[in-house]
Formats: C-alpha cells, sequence, structure tokens
C-alpha cells in the first residue's frame, strides 16, 4: 500500500487600518475608506493561507520567505507570494488537501465578496472551488477587530503527499 502522508498547518495574520490604500482581501479589491498598512499589498486573508501552507510543510513562515525588507516585494500582490508558496510546497512533493478561512472583521462586511475571493484563491492554486472554504464573522465589537483597527485573519490547510 502506498505511504500517503497527511500534515494539517495552521496560520494567523493581522494588518492594521490605514488611509489612502485599497483594501485588498483574498485578491479582491473591496470597496472600503481604508485600507490595510503592510509592505506587500497587505492581504491578511492570503498572508494566513500562505503561513499556513508553510507551517503545514514546516517550512518556516511568511517572514522568512518574503521579507518585508526587501524592496521587490513591497506593494507585491500576495497572490504572486501565493503561487510562489505553491511551487515551494510542490517542490517538496506535496499537495494541496483543502484550505479553510476565517477573516475577523467587525467592518467592512466582507461576506458579500466571499464568493469572489474563493473563485481568485482557487484559481491562483489550481485547485477546484470546493477546496477553498471562506468564512467570516466579528468579535461583537470587542478587541481590535471590534475597535475596527484591523482586520485578522486564521485559516488551516491540509497537505498530502
Ligand atoms: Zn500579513
Amino acid at each position: 500500500m502506498k505511504n500517503i502522508k497527511i500534515r494539517v498547518g495552521h496560520g494567523i495574520d493581522a494588518h492594521r487600518f490605514v488611509k489612502g490604500r485599497p483594501l485588498i482581501l483574498g485578491g479582491i479589491e473591496i470597496p472600503f475608506e481604508k485600507g490595510l498598512k503592510g509592505h506587500s499589498d497587505a492581504d491578511v486573508v492570503i498572508h494566513s493561507i500562505i503561513d499556513a501552507l508553510l507551517g503545514a510543510a514546516a517550512l518556516d513562515d511568511i517572514g522568512t520567505h518574503f521579507p518585508n525588507t526587501e524592496p521587490q516585494y513591497q506593494n507585491i500582490s500576495s497572490g504572486i507570494l501565493l503561487k510562489k508558496t505553491l511551487s515551494l510546497i510542490r517542490k517538496h512533493s506535496y499537495h494541496i488537501g483543502n484550505i479553510d478561512v476565517t477573516i475577523i472583521s467587525q467592518e467592512p462586511k466582507v461576506r458579500p465578496f466571499i464568493p469572489q475571493m474563493r473563485q481568485n484563491i482557487s484559481s491562483i492554486l489550481g485547485l477546484p472551488i470546493e477546496k477553498i472554504s471562506i468564512k467570516a464573522t466579528t468579535t461583537e465589537k470587542m478587541g481590535f477587530t471590534g475597535r475596527k483597527e484591523g482586520i485578522l485573519s486564521s485559516a488551516t490547510a491540509l497537505i498530502r503527499k
């Protein structure tokens, strides 16, 4: 019998709201008066997915592979970083089983944009949309997301070889 290895990984990321930047979540531009602060496009959703995938493969984290001190990553679309992460885990003979994300945001309401985000991430990763789950919740006005200071994203990924 073939020896199949299944591994799970978790990723978490948060970015602070700032004026004068577009809000990009899951590669989709969301209409809002503020965006997220960061070296790249600050796509907190994709960053959490990258860390979940790297974590599942025990390949360190996003900051190690894509340092925020490198000019080449300034304002970069995080979809490009996700694609590079996919190549990296493929190089280690892993395939993605499924990804599950929870976005924690008091404002804006991101739920209407979830189908587009799932579509975008599944096309970046070359996976059927059923393998990408994205959910959204609030913290009932508690904590930094509740005070609308920023957005948190948490992701779990299963990989196998
Ligand atoms: Zn980030």
